[in-house]
């Protein structure tokens, strides 16, 4: 039986190779397995850490979605809102254009509900009314061994959306809405 089996097996697999190749690949079956998006956070309010697969090849992974809109949720209120996943897209890219591909992201803020905005508003500077934190597209973040002006510098060349610098409290502010800079 068991050299009854082994041809069937490797014509099986030689079948499986053949219909699975696009016909103007050149790369080997293991080259074609979808790429995984990973993403490492620490959270400075929270103290929380995660290390996430947000993307494979094309297709979000929304378990990996879900467990980021869980992190970034409110650090006040705990409100969980769903981000817009394009801004994954952005921090997983950012780390690459820096050299730093997984490296642990620092969190200072994710989602604010509007209370929350407002209150941050009155009580600190630099706090935009509309801020996107609101409609949960923007993440304020450092990332440790990368001045943060060479972050900054990386996400404006992206041009994905807005762009924040501030120097003062060592974060820059990135979201997928319009392009723009401050
Ligand atoms: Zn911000």
């Amino acid at each position: 039986m068991r050299f009854l089996y082994v041809p069937s097996l490797c014509l099986s697999l030689l079948a499986f190779n053949i219909d699975s190749m696009p016909l103007s690949s050149t790369s080997s079956s293991a080259a074609s397995l979808p790429r995984e998006h990973r993403l490492r956070m620490y959270h400075t309010h929270t103290n929380e850490h995660l290390e996430v697969v947000f993307r494979r090849g094309d297709t979000y992974v929304s378990d990996g979605l879900n467990q980021l809109n869980r992190f970034l949720r409110d650090s006040r209120t705990g409100a969980v809102h769903t981000y817009d996943p394009r801004i994954f897209d952005l921090l997983y890219d950012l780390e690459s254009a820096v050299g730093s591909p997984n490296a642990e992201l620092q969190i200072i803020c994710g989602y604010r509900t509007p209370q929350s905005n407002a209150f941050l508003r009155a009580t600190t500077g630099g706090v935009a009314k509309n801020s996107r934190h609101m409609s949960a597209k923007a993440i304020d973040i450092r990332l440790p061994g990368i001045g943060t002006a060479a972050l900054r510098d990386a996400a404006l060349a992206l041009k994905r959306g807005g762009v924040g610098y501030y120097a003062a409290s060592n974060f820059i502010h990135v979201d997928v809405g319009p392009v723009r800079r401050w």
